[in-house]
């Protein structure tokens, strides 16, 4: 993957990162596998947390908030606990366009927005459809109940966690 990603982006055309989203991982095995996978050279890591429509085992959102993840995607009924802790960790909660997994994210807007934790927009795109383009992406952000200010502030936040990802 790490050299699929530098060759498409040799092209010109659009920067490719390499990264993964861990799921179905058993809770105790989270930080080894985030830690393994960042050897590997990925730059951006997602754990996929206790989503409605996807369930995984519970202890998950907490395992990945403490694995250093960069990601804590779709994290359905986070509780405040959760939500604090990775504001602290720095690991950014996912506000999705994704069906299903969008169900809970005006509780995600909100979980952040009381613990001061750091939301980022995903696609978790399947295929190419799944890109929703900046103005859907914007809406639905509107439809979990955050600001004009707070989108913007999401939206920065991808382009800070690209940095970090770089660096
Ligand atoms: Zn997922």
């Amino acid at each position: 993957m790490v050299r699929v990603c530098e060759k498409i982006t040799a092209k010109g055309n659009i920067q490719v990162l390499p990264g993964l989203e861990l799921t179905h991982v058993d809770p105790v095995d989270i930080a080894l596998l985030v830690s393994e996978a960042r050897k590997l050279g990925a730059q951006i890591v997602i754990v996929h947390g206790e989503t409605l429509t996807e369930p995984v085992e519970p202890g998950t959102n907490l395992a990945a908030i403490q694995s250093g993840a960069d990601i804590l995607a779709h994290p359905g009924l986070i509780t405040e606990e959760e939500g604090r802790l990775a504001a602290s960790q720095g690991v950014f909660l996912e506000i999705t366009t994704r069906r299903g997994h969008s169900l809970c994210n005006g509780h995600v807007a909100s979980v952040a927005r009381k613990c001061s934790a750091r939301l980022v927009l995903n696609n978790d795109a399947h295929a190419p459809g799944d890109f929703v383009g900046q103005q859907m992406a914007a809406n639905i952000a509107r439809g979990a109940g955050l600001a004009e200010e707070e989108i913007t502030v999401m939206f920065n936040n991808s382009q800070k966690l690209i940095q970090r990802a770089r660096a």
